[in-house]
């Protein structure tokens, strides 16, 4: 069992841009593959956790998003960094055409995704993050027993700034964007790790 750093695509790996209908909008944050090579050093799995209702809702085909993941995977590759999983929820639950309208269990906040990569890659969910841009990337996280951090890049500066004071459970850390998010939570695993061993000691 092995824990994993969750991530959130628009605004936390790639710019906020609204929908993403087609590839030539899709562009990582100058951070993004260092933060994955990190999450890979630091004995983290890197799972890419993204709700794309603009499939549901008509506005570009399945397989777009297929392509922007190939292309995203083909980015890290390049950076020596390793996505272990991409799951994606392409629902909404009341917009478009069945398959693709259903009330789903895999659409943000709820923690299908997460469910689906802790059966595939097995997946420690307690000692896990999930870091996003939005309250629903940190209740997605609350659901599936994982830890949540928010970034303040895509929309994260301003849920803070709006709204953060009326939420009933503040994120578990706060961080600019994803590279310091994941530098933070390796570092305190190893904390972690290093604490239990000295009591294991005593
Ligand atoms: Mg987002
Ligand atoms: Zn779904």
């Amino acid at each position: 069992m092995k824990p994993a750093i969750f991530m959130d695509r628009d605004g936390t790996l790639s710019h906020e841009v609204g929908y993403v209908n087609h590839l030539s909008r899709f562009r990582l944050y100058p951070w993004s593959v260092e933060a994955v090579r990190l999450a890979n050093a630091g004995g983290f799995l890197a799972v890419v956790v993204t709700n794309q209702a603009g499939v549901a809702r008509g506005y570009y085909p399945e397989s777009l998003v297929h392509e922007i993941h190939a292309q995203m995977r083909s980015d890290m590759e390049k950076g020596g960094a390793r996505l272990d999983g991409i799951y994606v929820c392409l629902h909404h639950p009341s917009v478009g055409e069945p398959p693709y309208r259903q009330d789903c269990g895999c659409r943000k906040p709820r923690p299908g995704l997460l469910r689906q990569a802790e059966a595939d890659l097995q997946v420690d969910l307690r000692r896990s993050w999930m870091v996003g841009d939005r309250p629903n990337d940190m209740e997605v996280a609350w659901n599936a027993g994982a830890r949540a951090a928010l970034v303040r890049s895509g929309y994260g500066l301003g849920e803070l700034q709006h709204h953060a004071g009326g939420w009933p459970r503040q994120p578990d850390m706060v961080a600019d964007h994803l590279l310091e998010a994941v530098h933070k939570i390796v570092a305190g695993a190893a904390d972690e790790a290093a604490a239990s061993a000295a009591g294991a000691l005593r």
